[in-house]
Protein backbone atom coordinates (compact mmCIF):
# COMPACT_ATOMS: atom_id res chain seq x y z
CA UNK A 1 0.00 0.00 0.00
CA UNK A 2 1.29 3.11 -1.09
CA UNK A 3 1.68 5.84 1.93
CA UNK A 4 -0.58 8.70 1.75
CA UNK A 5 0.05 12.54 3.52
CA UNK A 6 -1.74 15.66 4.12
CA UNK A 7 0.23 18.98 3.28
CA UNK A 8 0.70 21.50 5.78
CA UNK A 9 1.34 25.39 4.00
CA UNK A 10 2.61 27.23 6.94
CA UNK A 11 2.95 31.01 5.41
CA UNK A 12 4.48 32.53 8.06
CA UNK A 13 6.02 36.26 8.09
CA UNK A 14 8.90 35.51 8.18
CA UNK A 15 9.49 32.39 6.04
CA UNK A 16 7.16 30.01 3.48
CA UNK A 17 7.06 26.37 5.04
CA UNK A 18 5.62 23.20 4.21
CA UNK A 19 5.26 20.36 6.29
CA UNK A 20 3.71 16.54 5.34
CA UNK A 21 2.01 14.68 7.71
CA UNK A 22 1.17 11.06 7.81
CA UNK A 23 -2.16 9.44 9.39
CA UNK A 24 -0.40 9.88 12.70
CA UNK A 25 0.17 13.25 13.00
CA UNK A 26 3.79 12.54 12.46
CA UNK A 27 6.16 14.72 10.20
CA UNK A 28 7.28 13.03 7.08
CA UNK A 29 9.24 15.88 5.89
CA UNK A 30 9.61 19.76 6.00
CA UNK A 31 11.17 22.60 3.83
CA UNK A 32 11.03 26.48 4.76
CA UNK A 33 11.88 28.98 2.90
CA UNK A 34 12.74 32.72 4.25
CA UNK A 35 11.89 35.47 2.42
CA UNK A 36 12.85 39.77 2.35
CA UNK A 37 11.23 42.00 4.60
CA UNK A 38 10.58 45.40 3.19
CA UNK A 39 11.06 48.41 4.90
CA UNK A 40 10.06 51.46 2.72
CA UNK A 41 9.61 53.95 5.84
CA UNK A 42 10.24 53.45 9.63
CA UNK A 43 7.42 51.86 10.91
CA UNK A 44 6.35 50.33 7.76
CA UNK A 45 6.63 46.63 6.78
CA UNK A 46 5.90 45.06 3.20
CA UNK A 47 5.86 41.59 1.70
CA UNK A 48 6.02 41.09 -2.32
CA UNK A 49 3.63 39.20 -3.00
CA UNK A 50 4.59 37.28 -5.71
CA UNK A 51 7.97 36.11 -2.96
CA UNK A 52 5.06 34.80 -0.79
CA UNK A 53 3.23 32.63 -3.67
CA UNK A 54 6.74 31.85 -5.11
CA UNK A 55 8.64 30.33 -1.50
CA UNK A 56 5.38 28.88 -1.21
CA UNK A 57 5.04 27.09 -4.18
CA UNK A 58 8.75 25.94 -4.19
CA UNK A 59 8.82 24.88 -0.70
CA UNK A 60 5.66 22.80 -1.24
CA UNK A 61 7.27 21.39 -4.63
CA UNK A 62 10.41 20.68 -2.64
CA UNK A 63 8.85 18.55 0.53
CA UNK A 64 7.41 16.07 -2.85
CA UNK A 65 10.37 15.85 -4.00
CA UNK A 66 11.97 15.05 -1.06
CA UNK A 67 10.40 11.86 -0.40
CA UNK A 68 9.25 11.29 -3.95
CA UNK A 69 5.70 11.81 -3.35
CA UNK A 70 3.30 11.47 -6.24
CA UNK A 71 0.45 14.28 -6.26
CA UNK A 72 -2.00 11.13 -5.78
CA UNK A 73 0.06 10.54 -2.20
CA UNK A 74 -1.33 13.87 -1.35
CA UNK A 75 -4.71 13.28 -0.31
CA UNK A 76 -5.40 17.32 0.98
CA UNK A 77 -3.90 20.27 1.03
CA UNK A 78 -4.16 22.62 4.57
CA UNK A 79 -2.79 26.14 5.01
CA UNK A 80 -2.59 28.23 7.86
CA UNK A 81 -0.75 31.86 7.10
CA UNK A 82 0.14 34.97 9.15
CA UNK A 83 -2.60 36.35 9.73
CA UNK A 84 -4.16 40.25 8.53
CA UNK A 85 -1.65 41.04 6.03
CA UNK A 86 -3.31 42.33 3.36
CA UNK A 87 -2.86 41.59 -0.66
CA UNK A 88 -5.49 43.61 -3.31
CA UNK A 89 -5.00 42.39 -6.60
CA UNK A 90 -6.65 42.86 -10.35
CA UNK A 91 -9.19 40.17 -10.78
CA UNK A 92 -8.72 39.50 -14.78
CA UNK A 93 -4.75 39.53 -14.50
CA UNK A 94 -3.93 38.60 -10.92
CA UNK A 95 -1.40 41.28 -10.42
CA UNK A 96 -1.44 42.65 -7.20
CA UNK A 97 -1.74 46.85 -6.88
CA UNK A 98 0.26 46.76 -4.52
CA UNK A 99 2.82 45.27 -1.59
CA UNK A 100 1.32 43.29 0.68
CA UNK A 101 0.62 45.22 3.82
CA UNK A 102 2.08 43.46 7.20
CA UNK A 103 0.28 42.89 10.24
CA UNK A 104 3.11 44.41 12.22
CA UNK A 105 2.80 48.08 9.93
CA UNK A 106 1.88 51.18 12.06
CA UNK A 107 0.98 53.27 8.59
CA UNK A 108 -2.69 53.53 9.46
CA UNK A 109 -1.87 54.27 13.07
CA UNK A 110 -3.32 57.64 12.63
CA UNK A 111 -6.18 56.75 10.19
CA UNK A 112 -7.61 54.57 13.52
CA UNK A 113 -6.85 57.26 15.87
CA UNK A 114 -9.55 59.32 14.23
CA UNK A 115 -11.50 56.29 14.13
CA UNK A 116 -11.26 55.81 17.94
CA UNK A 117 -11.85 59.57 18.26
CA UNK A 118 -15.25 59.50 16.18
CA UNK A 119 -16.43 56.81 18.40
CA UNK A 120 -16.20 53.83 16.41
CA UNK A 121 -14.58 51.81 19.62
CA UNK A 122 -17.55 50.02 20.67
CA UNK A 123 -19.11 49.26 17.76
CA UNK A 124 -16.24 48.05 16.39
CA UNK A 125 -16.05 45.90 19.35
CA UNK A 126 -19.21 44.71 19.83
CA UNK A 127 -19.58 43.72 15.52
CA UNK A 128 -15.96 42.24 15.48
CA UNK A 129 -14.84 41.26 18.59
CA UNK A 130 -11.77 43.36 18.17
CA UNK A 131 -10.94 46.62 19.80
CA UNK A 132 -9.88 49.16 16.73
CA UNK A 133 -6.17 49.11 15.47
CA UNK A 134 -3.78 49.70 12.77
CA UNK A 135 -3.16 45.69 12.92
CA UNK A 136 -6.32 44.46 11.28
CA UNK A 137 -6.81 44.41 7.72
CA UNK A 138 -9.46 47.19 7.40
CA UNK A 139 -7.48 50.40 7.23
CA UNK A 140 -4.84 48.51 5.16
CA UNK A 141 -7.42 47.78 2.40
CA UNK A 142 -8.22 51.52 2.26
CA UNK A 143 -5.09 52.83 2.85
CA UNK A 144 -4.10 50.90 -0.76
CA UNK A 145 -7.55 52.44 -1.94
CA UNK A 146 -6.74 55.50 -1.54
CA UNK A 147 -3.00 56.13 -1.82
CA UNK A 148 -2.29 53.91 -5.26
CA UNK A 149 -3.56 55.82 -7.97
CA UNK A 150 -6.21 54.75 -9.72
CA UNK A 151 -6.89 51.88 -7.43
CA UNK A 152 -10.03 53.57 -5.89
CA UNK A 153 -11.85 53.27 -9.35
CA UNK A 154 -10.84 50.09 -10.26
CA UNK A 155 -12.39 48.73 -7.09
CA UNK A 156 -15.34 50.57 -7.69
CA UNK A 157 -15.43 48.75 -10.95
CA UNK A 158 -15.66 45.70 -9.70
CA UNK A 159 -12.05 45.14 -10.77
CA UNK A 160 -9.72 43.93 -7.58
CA UNK A 161 -9.71 41.45 -4.98
CA UNK A 162 -8.89 41.73 -1.58
CA UNK A 163 -7.61 38.78 0.33
CA UNK A 164 -5.44 37.80 3.23
CA UNK A 165 -2.49 35.55 2.60
CA UNK A 166 -4.71 32.52 3.06
CA UNK A 167 -6.76 33.99 0.34
CA UNK A 168 -4.00 35.29 -2.48
CA UNK A 169 -2.94 31.33 -1.83
CA UNK A 170 -5.74 29.48 -2.61
CA UNK A 171 -6.73 32.33 -5.70
CA UNK A 172 -2.91 31.70 -6.81
CA UNK A 173 -3.54 27.49 -6.57
CA UNK A 174 -6.79 27.39 -8.22
CA UNK A 175 -5.74 29.79 -10.98
CA UNK A 176 -8.18 32.45 -9.92
CA UNK A 177 -11.12 30.28 -9.69
CA UNK A 178 -12.01 30.46 -6.03
CA UNK A 179 -11.75 33.67 -4.14
CA UNK A 180 -12.21 32.81 -0.49
CA UNK A 181 -11.44 32.70 3.24
CA UNK A 182 -12.22 31.27 6.31
CA UNK A 183 -14.02 32.63 9.06
CA UNK A 184 -10.68 32.89 11.59
CA UNK A 185 -9.13 34.79 9.23
CA UNK A 186 -11.95 36.98 8.22
CA UNK A 187 -12.32 37.87 12.21
CA UNK A 188 -8.98 39.23 12.30
CA UNK A 189 -9.85 41.70 9.27
CA UNK A 190 -12.32 44.33 11.71
CA UNK A 191 -15.16 44.44 8.96
CA UNK A 192 -16.50 40.79 9.79
CA UNK A 193 -19.52 40.62 12.04
CA UNK A 194 -18.61 37.53 14.13
CA UNK A 195 -22.14 36.99 15.20
CA UNK A 196 -24.01 36.98 11.80
CA UNK A 197 -21.12 35.57 9.96
CA UNK A 198 -20.75 38.05 7.26
CA UNK A 199 -18.71 40.46 6.36
CA UNK A 200 -20.19 43.91 8.16
CA UNK A 201 -21.60 46.77 5.59
CA UNK A 202 -21.45 49.43 8.02
CA UNK A 203 -17.49 48.99 8.74
CA UNK A 204 -16.83 48.32 4.70
CA UNK A 205 -19.19 52.05 4.17
CA UNK A 206 -17.02 53.34 6.51
CA UNK A 207 -13.45 52.63 4.96
CA UNK A 208 -14.73 52.79 1.32
CA UNK A 209 -13.92 49.35 0.11
CA UNK A 210 -16.89 48.03 -2.00
CA UNK A 211 -17.81 44.35 -1.26
CA UNK A 212 -17.28 43.42 -4.86
CA UNK A 213 -13.43 43.12 -3.26
CA UNK A 214 -14.26 40.73 -0.65
CA UNK A 215 -13.92 37.14 -0.61
CA UNK A 216 -16.57 34.04 0.13
CA UNK A 217 -16.47 33.18 3.47
CA UNK A 218 -16.08 29.61 4.42
CA UNK A 219 -15.34 27.14 7.41
CA UNK A 220 -12.20 26.47 8.56
CA UNK A 221 -12.71 22.47 7.61
CA UNK A 222 -14.19 21.54 4.11
CA UNK A 223 -13.07 20.96 0.04
CA UNK A 224 -12.61 24.69 -1.10
CA UNK A 225 -11.36 23.78 -4.09
CA UNK A 226 -8.46 22.00 -6.48
CA UNK A 227 -5.67 23.01 -7.22
CA UNK A 228 -3.37 21.29 -10.11
CA UNK A 229 0.29 22.90 -9.48
CA UNK A 230 1.22 20.02 -7.98
CA UNK A 231 0.86 17.77 -11.21
CA UNK A 232 -2.31 16.29 -10.42
CA UNK A 233 -5.28 17.36 -9.04
CA UNK A 234 -5.23 17.70 -5.09
CA UNK A 235 -8.30 19.24 -2.96
CA UNK A 236 -7.86 22.51 -0.53
CA UNK A 237 -9.86 20.95 2.26
CA UNK A 238 -8.36 23.28 5.65
CA UNK A 239 -7.63 26.90 6.43
CA UNK A 240 -6.67 28.83 9.64
CA UNK A 241 -4.91 31.89 10.72
CA UNK A 242 -1.93 30.62 12.72
CA UNK A 243 -3.29 31.23 15.95
CA UNK A 244 -6.43 29.24 16.05
CA UNK A 245 -4.57 26.74 13.56
CA UNK A 246 -2.31 25.90 16.78
CA UNK A 247 -5.29 25.52 18.90
CA UNK A 248 -6.52 23.31 16.95
CA UNK A 249 -3.20 21.38 16.12
CA UNK A 250 -3.69 21.21 20.34
CA UNK A 251 -7.28 19.49 19.89
CA UNK A 252 -8.50 22.34 21.53
CA UNK A 253 -11.67 21.17 19.79
CA UNK A 254 -14.02 21.89 23.08
CA UNK A 255 -15.24 25.00 25.52
CA UNK A 256 -12.23 25.66 28.19
CA UNK A 257 -9.20 23.96 25.93
CA UNK A 258 -6.44 27.04 26.00
CA UNK A 259 -2.87 26.83 24.47
CA UNK A 260 -0.56 29.19 25.03
CA UNK A 261 2.44 30.14 22.41
CA UNK A 262 5.89 31.23 23.74
CA UNK A 263 7.32 32.46 20.55
CA UNK A 264 8.55 35.53 20.30
CA UNK A 265 5.81 37.21 21.72
CA UNK A 266 3.11 35.47 23.21
CA UNK A 267 -0.56 34.33 22.26
CA UNK A 268 -3.21 32.54 24.42
CA UNK A 269 -6.05 31.48 22.84
CA UNK A 270 -8.88 29.69 24.77
CA UNK A 271 -11.81 27.60 23.34
CA UNK A 272 -15.09 29.30 24.10
CA UNK A 273 -17.55 27.20 22.78
CA UNK A 274 -20.45 28.16 20.63
CA UNK A 275 -21.40 31.40 22.51
CA UNK A 276 -18.55 34.25 21.89
CA UNK A 277 -17.28 35.86 25.33
CA UNK A 278 -16.93 40.04 24.93
CA UNK A 279 -14.18 40.55 27.53
CA UNK A 280 -13.75 44.19 28.96
CA UNK A 281 -10.17 43.69 30.00
CA UNK A 282 -8.51 44.21 26.68
CA UNK A 283 -8.52 40.39 25.06
CA UNK A 284 -10.15 40.06 22.31
CA UNK A 285 -13.27 38.12 20.66
CA UNK A 286 -12.41 35.91 17.64
CA UNK A 287 -13.66 32.97 15.80
CA UNK A 288 -11.95 29.05 16.46
CA UNK A 289 -11.25 26.90 14.11
CA UNK A 290 -13.97 24.62 14.03
CA UNK A 291 -14.65 20.97 13.73
CA UNK A 292 -16.12 20.07 10.25
CA UNK A 293 -20.21 19.69 10.83
CA UNK A 294 -21.25 16.68 11.33
CA UNK A 295 -25.34 17.63 11.13
CA UNK A 296 -27.59 20.39 8.88
CA UNK A 297 -27.94 21.84 12.58
CA UNK A 298 -24.33 22.92 12.71
CA UNK A 299 -23.03 23.11 9.58
CA UNK A 300 -23.26 27.06 10.24
CA UNK A 301 -22.24 27.14 13.98
CA UNK A 302 -18.76 28.12 14.85
CA UNK A 303 -16.71 27.72 18.12
CA UNK A 304 -15.51 31.36 19.54
CA UNK A 305 -11.98 31.88 21.16
CA UNK A 306 -11.30 34.35 23.38
CA UNK A 307 -7.57 36.05 22.59
CA UNK A 308 -4.92 37.74 24.34
CA UNK A 309 -1.24 38.17 23.52
CA UNK A 310 1.74 39.15 25.35
CA UNK A 311 4.16 41.90 23.27
CA UNK A 312 7.13 40.21 24.60
CA UNK A 313 8.15 36.85 25.55
CA UNK A 314 11.10 35.31 24.23
CA UNK A 315 12.30 38.58 23.39
CA UNK A 316 13.12 38.88 25.94
CA UNK A 317 15.49 36.82 26.36
CA UNK A 318 16.73 37.37 23.18
CA UNK A 319 17.44 40.77 24.59
CA UNK A 320 19.62 39.21 27.67
CA UNK A 321 21.68 37.08 25.25
CA UNK A 322 22.08 39.92 22.24
CA UNK A 323 22.13 43.68 24.69
CA UNK A 324 22.92 42.19 27.82
CA UNK A 325 25.51 39.48 26.76
CA UNK A 326 24.57 37.65 30.16
CA UNK A 327 23.30 34.19 28.48
CA UNK A 328 25.24 32.63 25.62
CA UNK A 329 21.89 31.01 24.06
CA UNK A 330 18.25 31.31 24.44
CA UNK A 331 18.08 27.32 25.82
CA UNK A 332 21.12 28.69 28.20
CA UNK A 333 19.15 30.87 30.24
CA UNK A 334 17.67 27.92 31.72
CA UNK A 335 20.42 26.61 33.72
CA UNK A 336 21.62 29.78 34.92
CA UNK A 337 17.57 29.73 36.21
CA UNK A 338 18.47 26.75 38.32
CA UNK A 339 22.05 28.19 40.00
CA UNK A 340 20.01 30.40 42.01
CA UNK A 341 17.08 29.44 44.61
CA UNK A 342 14.78 31.78 43.60
CA UNK A 343 15.47 35.70 42.11
CA UNK A 344 16.59 37.07 45.54
CA UNK A 345 13.64 39.35 45.03
CA UNK A 346 14.23 40.84 41.39
CA UNK A 347 11.21 41.33 39.33
CA UNK A 348 11.65 42.39 35.52
CA UNK A 349 8.72 43.60 33.84
CA UNK A 350 9.79 43.38 30.01
CA UNK A 351 7.74 46.14 28.73
CA UNK A 352 9.87 47.62 26.47
CA UNK A 353 6.93 48.02 23.62
CA UNK A 354 4.28 48.90 26.30
CA UNK A 355 1.81 46.47 28.08
CA UNK A 356 -0.71 44.28 26.59
CA UNK A 357 -3.31 42.48 28.21
CA UNK A 358 -5.35 43.75 30.49
CA UNK A 359 -3.14 46.53 31.54
CA UNK A 360 -2.48 48.24 27.71
CA UNK A 361 -0.59 50.99 28.82
CA UNK A 362 1.45 51.97 25.36
CA UNK A 363 3.95 54.23 27.43
CA UNK A 364 4.74 51.46 29.73
CA UNK A 365 8.86 50.84 29.43
CA UNK A 366 10.65 47.78 30.65
CA UNK A 367 11.92 47.84 34.43
CA UNK A 368 13.75 46.21 36.86
CA UNK A 369 12.98 45.85 40.63
CA UNK A 370 14.54 44.36 43.79
CA UNK A 371 18.00 45.00 43.06
CA UNK A 372 20.37 44.23 45.98
CA UNK A 373 24.19 44.11 46.24
CA UNK A 374 23.81 40.60 46.10
CA UNK A 375 21.92 40.56 43.26
CA UNK A 376 24.01 38.20 39.98
CA UNK A 377 23.63 37.65 36.45
CA UNK A 378 21.68 34.60 37.43
CA UNK A 379 18.88 36.39 39.44
CA UNK A 380 18.24 38.81 36.77
CA UNK A 381 18.31 36.01 34.49
CA UNK A 382 15.51 33.90 36.60
CA UNK A 383 13.34 36.87 36.88
CA UNK A 384 13.28 37.66 33.05
CA UNK A 385 12.33 34.09 32.69
CA UNK A 386 9.68 34.17 35.47
CA UNK A 387 8.62 37.25 33.54
CA UNK A 388 7.50 35.23 30.84
CA UNK A 389 5.58 32.79 32.91
CA UNK A 390 3.95 36.12 35.04
CA UNK A 391 2.42 37.88 32.12
CA UNK A 392 1.20 34.52 31.42
CA UNK A 393 -0.48 34.40 34.16
CA UNK A 394 -2.53 37.95 33.96
CA UNK A 395 -3.64 36.74 30.33
CA UNK A 396 -4.64 33.30 31.55
CA UNK A 397 -6.46 35.35 34.67
CA UNK A 398 -8.36 37.44 32.68
CA UNK A 399 -9.15 34.69 30.73
CA UNK A 400 -11.03 33.18 33.76
CA UNK A 401 -12.65 36.84 34.69
CA UNK A 402 -14.00 36.85 31.34
CA UNK A 403 -15.12 33.46 30.71
CA UNK A 404 -15.92 32.46 34.00
CA UNK A 405 -13.95 29.02 33.10
CA UNK A 406 -11.93 28.08 36.13
CA UNK A 407 -8.92 26.91 33.74
CA UNK A 408 -6.45 24.14 34.59
CA UNK A 409 -4.74 23.18 32.19
CA UNK A 410 -2.97 24.65 29.67
CA UNK A 411 -1.36 23.61 26.36
CA UNK A 412 1.48 24.89 25.73
CA UNK A 413 3.91 25.15 22.14
CA UNK A 414 6.38 28.10 21.12
CA UNK A 415 10.67 28.13 21.14
CA UNK A 416 10.56 28.93 25.30
CA UNK A 417 8.35 25.98 26.07
CA UNK A 418 11.50 23.80 25.47
CA UNK A 419 12.51 25.39 28.87
CA UNK A 420 11.77 23.51 31.69
CA UNK A 421 12.36 25.14 34.62
CA UNK A 422 9.89 28.12 32.78
CA UNK A 423 7.28 25.08 32.50
CA UNK A 424 7.76 24.71 36.11
CA UNK A 425 7.09 27.79 37.43
CA UNK A 426 4.00 28.55 34.90
CA UNK A 427 2.82 25.48 36.16
CA UNK A 428 3.33 26.65 39.81
CA UNK A 429 2.40 30.18 39.87
CA UNK A 430 -1.03 29.24 37.67
CA UNK A 431 -1.77 26.41 39.72
CA UNK A 432 -2.58 24.85 36.37
CA UNK A 433 -1.14 21.58 34.59
CA UNK A 434 1.23 22.59 32.02
CA UNK A 435 1.02 19.86 28.67
CA UNK A 436 3.98 20.06 25.53
CA UNK A 437 2.53 18.26 23.39
CA UNK A 438 5.02 15.71 21.45
CA UNK A 439 4.74 17.46 18.41
CA UNK A 440 5.49 20.94 18.54
CA UNK A 441 4.65 22.38 15.13
CA UNK A 442 1.05 22.84 16.39
CA UNK A 443 0.53 25.23 13.54
CA UNK A 444 1.06 23.41 10.56
CA UNK A 445 -0.05 20.14 12.17
CA UNK A 446 -3.88 21.61 12.87
CA UNK A 447 -3.91 23.30 9.21
CA UNK A 448 -3.21 19.39 8.29
CA UNK A 449 -5.62 18.20 10.97
CA UNK A 450 -8.80 20.65 9.59
CA UNK A 451 -7.73 19.67 5.91
CA UNK A 452 -7.49 15.50 6.65
CA UNK A 453 -10.95 15.71 8.40
CA UNK A 454 -12.49 17.15 5.48
CA UNK A 455 -11.31 14.48 3.23
CA UNK A 456 -12.10 11.49 5.78
CA UNK A 457 -8.61 10.80 6.09
CA UNK A 458 -8.94 11.51 9.76
CA UNK A 459 -12.77 10.18 10.39
CA UNK A 460 -14.06 12.22 13.62
CA UNK A 461 -12.05 14.21 16.78
CA UNK A 462 -11.29 11.15 18.37
CA UNK A 463 -9.47 9.74 15.41
CA UNK A 464 -7.10 12.75 15.59
CA UNK A 465 -6.98 12.76 19.23
CA UNK A 466 -5.38 9.24 19.19
CA UNK A 467 -2.35 11.22 17.62
CA UNK A 468 -2.06 14.17 20.83
CA UNK A 469 0.98 12.47 21.80
CA UNK A 470 2.39 14.31 25.06
CA UNK A 471 6.11 14.41 25.30
CA UNK A 472 6.01 16.32 29.37
CA UNK A 473 3.28 17.39 31.66
CA UNK A 474 4.03 19.84 34.10
CA UNK A 475 1.93 20.07 38.01
CA UNK A 476 2.12 22.57 40.75
CA UNK A 477 4.97 22.08 42.99
CA UNK A 478 4.06 25.32 45.77
CA UNK A 479 1.62 26.13 47.80
CA UNK A 480 -1.20 28.46 48.06
CA UNK A 481 0.78 31.13 50.44
CA UNK A 482 4.23 30.94 48.33
CA UNK A 483 2.30 31.49 45.03
CA UNK A 484 0.30 34.62 46.73
CA UNK A 485 3.53 36.57 47.94
CA UNK A 486 4.77 35.87 44.26
CA UNK A 487 2.04 36.88 42.37
CA UNK A 488 1.80 39.93 44.85
CA UNK A 489 4.93 40.82 44.35
CA UNK A 490 4.66 40.99 40.70
CA UNK A 491 1.76 42.98 40.32
CA UNK A 492 3.63 45.33 42.73
CA UNK A 493 6.48 45.21 40.15
CA UNK A 494 3.57 46.07 37.07
CA UNK A 495 1.96 48.88 39.46
CA UNK A 496 5.40 50.59 39.72
CA UNK A 497 6.54 50.36 36.06
CA UNK A 498 2.89 52.08 35.07
CA UNK A 499 3.34 54.69 37.72
CA UNK A 500 6.87 55.73 35.79
CA UNK A 501 4.75 55.79 32.60
CA UNK A 502 2.23 57.88 33.93
CA UNK A 503 5.20 60.54 35.14
P1 LIG B 1 8.69 32.81 16.58
O1 LIG B 1 7.81 31.78 15.93
O2 LIG B 1 7.96 33.95 17.21
O3 LIG B 1 9.86 33.24 15.77
P2 LIG B 1 9.69 30.58 18.19
O4 LIG B 1 8.48 29.83 18.59
O5 LIG B 1 10.62 30.01 17.18
O6 LIG B 1 9.33 32.09 17.87
O7 LIG B 1 10.52 30.82 19.54
C1 LIG B 1 11.69 31.60 19.55
C2 LIG B 1 11.80 32.38 20.86
O8 LIG B 1 11.91 31.47 21.95
C3 LIG B 1 13.01 33.26 20.88
O9 LIG B 1 12.61 34.55 21.31
C4 LIG B 1 13.95 32.64 21.91
O10 LIG B 1 14.60 33.64 22.67
C5 LIG B 1 13.02 31.83 22.78
N1 LIG B 1 13.60 30.56 23.24
C6 LIG B 1 13.99 29.50 22.49
N2 LIG B 1 14.45 28.50 23.27
C7 LIG B 1 14.35 28.92 24.56
C8 LIG B 1 14.64 28.35 25.85
N3 LIG B 1 15.13 27.11 25.97
N4 LIG B 1 14.40 29.11 26.94
C9 LIG B 1 13.88 30.34 26.84
N5 LIG B 1 13.57 30.93 25.65
C10 LIG B 1 13.80 30.24 24.54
Amino acid sequence: MVNKYIMALDQGTTSSRCILFDHEGRIVTSVQQEFPQIFPQPGWVEHDPAEIRATQLGVAMGAMQKINASPSQIEAIGITNQRETTVVWDAATGAPVYNAIVWQCRRTADRIEQMKAEGWTEKVRAKTGLLPDAYFSASKIAWILDNVPGVRERAERGELRFGTIDTWLIWNLTDGAVHVTDYTNASRTMLFDIHRLCWDEELLGYFGIPMSMMPAVVPSSGILGYTEKFGGRIPIAGVAGDQQAALFGQCGFKAGDVKTTYGTGGFMLLNTGNEPVMADNGLLTTIAATLPAGDEESKNKVQYALEGSVFVAGAAIQWLRDELKIVESAPASERCCLEVPDTGGVYVVPAFTGMGAPYWNSAAKGSIFGITRGTSRSHLVRATVESLAYQTEDLLQAMRDASGIDIRALQVDGGAAANNFLMQFQSDISDAWIIRPGCIETTALGAAYLAGLAVGYWENAEDVLKNHTIDREFTPQIGAKERTEKLRGWKRAVRAALSWAED
